[in-house]
């Protein structure tokens, strides 16, 4: 008998013949998400086994697991062989010494001599017998004895079902740049995309000295929080401090914000073509501030031409709120510092702003000039 954590994988096994493509990249993110950590990943038809592990590690091996997108349920037990002295010598330490019960068999071999229904009955009726102070119930039990007959003579028994991130296995679904603020919304919007399987890499925009170094470490600090589901990535960092004193100076000052963001996205392609990205990512939500409406999408979608993923836009606030604390990242996302969109912020932007309007205040600006000079400040930090 051996004690080990079982992992059971989620939309993986849909995807036909990829599944081996899959399957690897998932082993990969495993192995990652326990680096440092005694261990022994192993497969096992289905399912994942992380075997060798010093007990005090085990919480920790589950907290990691739990983050890992592909994981949909997780469970600390023994792998034992499925001969039922055997069985029953794990279904021992499983099961509680008093209270309700219930056996419960999943018979991945099918060539197994007991049916599910016998094994139920054959290990229920021995723990029952062994344990005055337990009893039977089977609709509602405080405590499940889960058996899980595997193929080779192998079976698997453990009491808890914990469930995983699920998703896809980050680095399937190719790579995306995420315009990550220091607000609550982009890193949940890079959260929704890494768990369909994209690797996200980080870009933020700065107004040094117009936003301090606070706002900055505010930033690091939120991948960092994303890196623990997404995996390492980098950080790079573009002052648009140059860019906005010019749209201050020089455009009609209800498009600053509109002018800013068509400026942010021209970079975001840049980079994102150096880095070989594929898409930009965005916290946006439909009608949330005077630049996301339909138009204020679509003036900056313009200036692009990659695609620009926007996971939130049909999210309200406060579901967007719930899932930044689950996430982790509410806590970090609302302390106090500056973000460069709301230097120069005037009085009342343009909601629906015309785009023959923001072309003619454009034409007033270097914009190739600008964008070059700020892609000059680029500074990456590995995550
Ligand atoms: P967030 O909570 O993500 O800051 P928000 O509700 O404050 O979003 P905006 O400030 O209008 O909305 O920003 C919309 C999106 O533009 C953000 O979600 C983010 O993807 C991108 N963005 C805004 N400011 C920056 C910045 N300084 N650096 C990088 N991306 C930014
Ligand atoms: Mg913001």
């Amino acid at each position: 008998m051996e004690k080990v954590i079982i992992i059971r994988y989620a939309e993986i096994h849909l995807k036909g013949k990829n599944r081996g493509y899959f399957e690897r990249v998932f082993s990969v993110n495993l192995e990652k998400s326990l680096k440092g950590i005694r261990h022994e990943l192993r497969r096992m038809s289905g399912r994942y086994l992380v075997a060798s592990f010093c007990d005090e590690d085990a919480e920790e091996i589950e907290s990691r697991i739990s983050r890992v997108f592909g994981v949909h349920s997780y469970s600390r037990g023994y792998l034992t062989d499925s001969g039922m002295e055997s069985i029953l010598q794990a279904a021992r330490r499983v099961c509680p010494k008093e209270g309700t019960f219930k056996v419960d068999t999943h018979r991945g071999d099918k060539k197994y001599p007991l049916t599910s229904m016998q094994l139920n009955a054959e290990v229920g009726a021995k723990l029952l017998e062994e344990n005055p102070a337990l009893t039977v119930d089977v609709h509602a039990p405080s405590h499940y004895v889960y058996l899980d007959i595997r193929d080779g003579g192998k079976a698997l028994v453990f009491g808890t079902f914990e469930e995983g991130a699920n998703g896809m296995p980050v680095g399937t679904s190719g790579k995306g740049l995420l315009l990550i603020s220091g607000g609550i919304d982009s890193p949940v919007a890079g959260y929704m995309m890494a768990k369909r399987g994209m690797h996200v890499e980080y870009l933020h925009f700065h107004s040094y000295p117009y936003t301090n170094e606070q706002a900055k470490d505010k930033v690091i600090s939120l991948a960092r929080i994303l890196s623990r589901y997404t995996g390492s990535a980098e950080l790079r960092t573009v002052s648009v401090t140059h860019i906005q004193e010019e749209i201050h100076k020089t455009c009609a000052a209800e498009l600053n914000v509109t002018l800013l963001r068509r400026f942010m996205f021209r970079i975001a392609e840049r980079v994102a073509g150096r880095i070989g990205a594929q898409c930009l990512i965005t916290g946006e939500s439909l009608g949330q501030v005077a630049s996301q409406t339909i138009e204020g999408m679509t003036s900056s979608n313009a200036v692009v031409s990659l695609p620009v993923l926007r996971p939130l836009v049909g999210f309200d606030k406060e579901e967007i709120i719930v899932r930044a604390k689950k996430i982790g990242t509410f806590e970090t996302s609302v302390l106090p510092y500056e973000d460069c969109c709301t230097v120069f912020l005037p009085e009342f932007p343009a909601i629906k702003p015309k785009l023959s309007f923001i072309m003619e205040e454009e034409r007033k600006l270097d914009v190739e000039g600008l964008v070059e000079e700020a892609l000059k400040s680029v500074e990456r930090i590995v995550i």
